[in-house]
């Protein structure tokens, strides 16, 4: 998740390739042809020639759905005269959003997708866009979404892409706060500016943990295991940000993942690896099985210590859906099965 200092850094180079790339000349492309009167106006043939080419032409936002305009082309072909009111109602003045959204899945390859970018081309000061790349977007700039692409997710990004236009008012409407997305997910530049920012927070977190165990010494200390077990749902249970330890504030965050990891012994929960630093320490890492991006707690149940290739086995695998019983998860990862304790 990046800081707000480094949202505002990835906006402020955003912008710079914004005015050189063709993608803002596109902004206004469908201002004449996406109205009421130019789409009723359309004889069948045209109207049809028209969408085909939206679909195929991703709207113009989109890479183009070369897979999906010919299904398209027979699902409008079968009802042309309820598809052209479909679209014509957006124009109406007592047209229900939510209706409307809900109404995307009798049009069977005219998904979300194209669907909100006809939105989005309809007013781009009222509708945002919903692909795979909002919700990707979204996520590693810090907002909790999941990756469905239901009608409560798109008041989300609704709600997620006003605050951005609120902190940062040259982004101006839901087109522009789209090619923000698409910079962050499919721009060379844009995704290297996100993974080093995230690096960079990673490696602070990294080097206040060694601070914490240090401070607390925590390697020497002999802990019993129960006194511990307590004191980290003492501490999942504190709300507060910060923790005041031998009078240094640190992140919450920082020390409980420093309690488990001393927990668990420093050892790998699917290999049992464990790496000697040569302080004496040992390195291992904190794995959220459900992301906080999504959702998922700082909290034992769902943090797993691994080591970091198993890490990146858990992160970049093939992954099963995981279960836990009796606070044991289990899963399977590129067909083998996993078994550690949430405990
Ligand atoms: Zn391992």
């Amino acid at each position: 998740m990046l800081k707000e200092h480094h949202i505002k850094k990835v906006v402020n180079k955003f912008e710079d390739w914004w005015v050189k790339d063709p993608h803002s000349s596109n902004m206004d492309f469908y201002q004449k042809t996406i109205t009421a009167s130019h789409l009723s106006s359309l004889s069948e043939k045209k109207f049809i020639d028209f969408f085909y080419d939206f679909v195929s032409r991703g709207g113009r936002v989109q890479s183009g759905g070369n897979r999906a305009k010919n299904k398209f082309l027979n699902t409008v072909k079968q009802d042309v005269v309820r598809f052209r009111k479909f679209v014509l109602k957006p124009f109406q003045d007592r047209f229900s959003l939510k209706d409307w959204f809900i109404e995307i899945e009798d049009y069977p390859n005219f998904g979300v997708g194209i669907a909100t970018i006809f939105l989005n081309r309809v007013d781009y000061n009222k509708y945002p866009i919903m692909n795979n790349k909002t919700l990707n977007a979204l996520n590693k700039l810090g907002y909790k979404i999941s990756s469905s692409k239901n009608w409560s997710n798109y008041m989300l990004v609704k709600k997620y892409q006003d605050n951005l236009i609120n902190k940062f008012p040259t982004l101006q409407n839901y087109f522009k706060t789209d090619a923000l997305n698409h910079y962050i997910v499919a721009v060379y530049q844009g995704q290297k500016l996100v993974s080093d920012y995230l690096q960079i927070e990673n490696l602070k977190n990294d080097l206040e943990q060694h601070e914490i165990e240090k401070n607390v010494e925590i390697y020497s200390e002999e802990i019993n295991k129960e006194e511990l077990y307590k004191k980290i749902i003492e501490c999942e249970k504190n709300r507060s940000e910060e923790i005041t330890i031998n009078g240094k504030a640190y992140k919450r965050h920082n020390y409980l993942m420093v309690q488990i990891k001393k927990y668990r012994d420093y050892k790998c929960q699917f290999c049992s690896t464990t790496i000697l630093k040569a302080n004496g320490g040992y390195y291992i890492e904190a794995c959220h099985i459900k992301s906080k991006a999504k959702g998922g707690k700082d909290s034992i149940s769902n943090i797993l210590v691994l080591c970091p290739n198993c890490h990146k086995l858990f992160d970049y695998g093939k992954r099963s859906k995981g279960k836990k019983i009796k606070d044991v998860y289990h899963v399977t990862i590129n067909e083998k099965e996993y078994k550690a304790s949430l405990k």
